[in-house]
């Protein structure tokens, strides 16, 4: 048994069954065996291929976004750009580059904020990020931001917080917790109090899987009044709905395959399905306007065509196909684009 392993089922022995959420926490940020704080996940080696890491166009076209929003928002002087979940720093790292060559001016004042969990991979950010010649703040939670206005970003930040779960059995919700059964972790079922319904849908079939991200929702609602007070805008991708609905997403991954939640703790990716349309509602009751899309739609709006172009003309013809097939990745709806959707939010 790996060492997280018999540290969550010591957990459990002494004081009972655990919450999906704090599996998960601790599976991904386990200060000394988590996912996040150990490995290296992202790219060819790793677990799984995020857009920024499949090619530089999908950092110049959000540093393209940074400087309409920029514009949009009538940013005087001093203002944030604030990465969530920044990962290796390759993001970050186009879109500065992408700032310093079309708008010098804006590239000069933004202070760079980075909120990540992981020290590990701190440091890959600030190694990536050294050219720059940037101060960077990172960030242990978004209350330490600078009063002033903030452009966010986050791609596959939100699917990687905890989620809990809810089955409906018996004409009543219950919480799926994880125990143990012999030395293996299984789910059990725990009954919702009569009164607490956590505005789950009511009536439900049993067998009705429904799924909450309390932190998603939070920062949401953190992030809405800091953009209401000081100005600014955001922008989030993640494989996720557009319409909140039911059912199981929470999956591991591991070596670009779906392995079991439970094998090995701390070795796989867990992520769930991020509900937009809950963001969404938590955005703009503070206020905002919200626009929902798939990640193939808005990068084809934001010119991926015409930037492909771009960087493959001239180029020897292995590396235009190269630049083809990172198209296809991002866009077509059968890879990435219509599985990834896209949420922004602005005044
Ligand atoms: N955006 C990157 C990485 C996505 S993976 C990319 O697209 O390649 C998720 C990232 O979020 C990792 O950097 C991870 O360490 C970070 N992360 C996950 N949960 C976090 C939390 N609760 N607080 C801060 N960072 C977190």
């Amino acid at each position: 048994m790996s060492i997280l392993k018999q540290r969550i089922a010591a957990m459990i022995e002494d004081n009972g069954p655990i919450s999906l959420a704090t599996y998960m926490a601790l599976c991904l940020m386990d200060t000394d065996h988590g996912y996040y704080t150990n490995a290296t996940p992202f790219g060819q080696e790793g677990d799984f291929i995020t857009a920024p890491e499949v090619s530089q166009m999908f950092g110049e076209l959000l540093g393209a976004w940074v400087v309409t929003q920029h514009q949009k928002c009538r940013i005087k002087g001093a203002f944030t750009l604030c990465e969530m979940g920044p990962g290796r720093g390759t993001l970050m790292a186009d879109m500065l580059r992408t700032l310093q060559k079309i708008a010098p001016s804006i590239f000069a004042p933004a202070h760079i904020a980075l909120l990540e969990a992981s020290p590990k991979l701190r440091e890959k950010q600030t190694l990536k990020l050294k050219p720059f010649e940037k101060d960077i703040q990172f960030l242990d939670k978004l209350e330490a931001l600078p009063d002033q206005p903030t452009l966010f970003i986050g791609n596959e930040f939100f699917d990687a917080l905890p989620i809990r779960q809810y089955i409906r059995q018996n004409q009543r919700w219950h919480e799926r917790l994880v125990t143990l059964s012999g030395e293996d972790f299984t789910l059990q079922a725990a009954p919702l109090p009569e009164a607490s319904t956590l505005g789950l849908l009511e009536p439900a079939s049993d067998g009705t899987i429904a799924e909450i991200c309390t932190p998603a929702l939070t920062m949401m609602e953190w992030i809405a009044h800091h953009i209401e007070q000081h100005k600014g805008a955001g922008l989030f991708i993640d494989y996720g709905h557009l319409k909140s609905g039911t059912g199981d997403t929470l999956q591991a991954v591991s070596n670009h395959k779906y392995t079991s939640l439970f094998e090995a703790p701390g070795k796989a990716d867990l992520t769930a399905h991020v509900d937009f349309d809950a963001l969404s509602r938590v955005a703009k009751s503070a206020g905002l306007e919200t626009i929902l899309t798939t990640q193939g739609a808005f990068l084809l709006k934001l010119g991926l065509l015409e930037r492909a172009g771009q960087l493959g003309a001239g180029k020897p013809h292995a590396q235009q196909e190269e630049i083809r097939d990172a198209v296809e990745r991002l866009a077509a709806p059968d890879q990435m684009g219509e599985l990834f959707k896209v949420m922004e939010i602005m005044p």
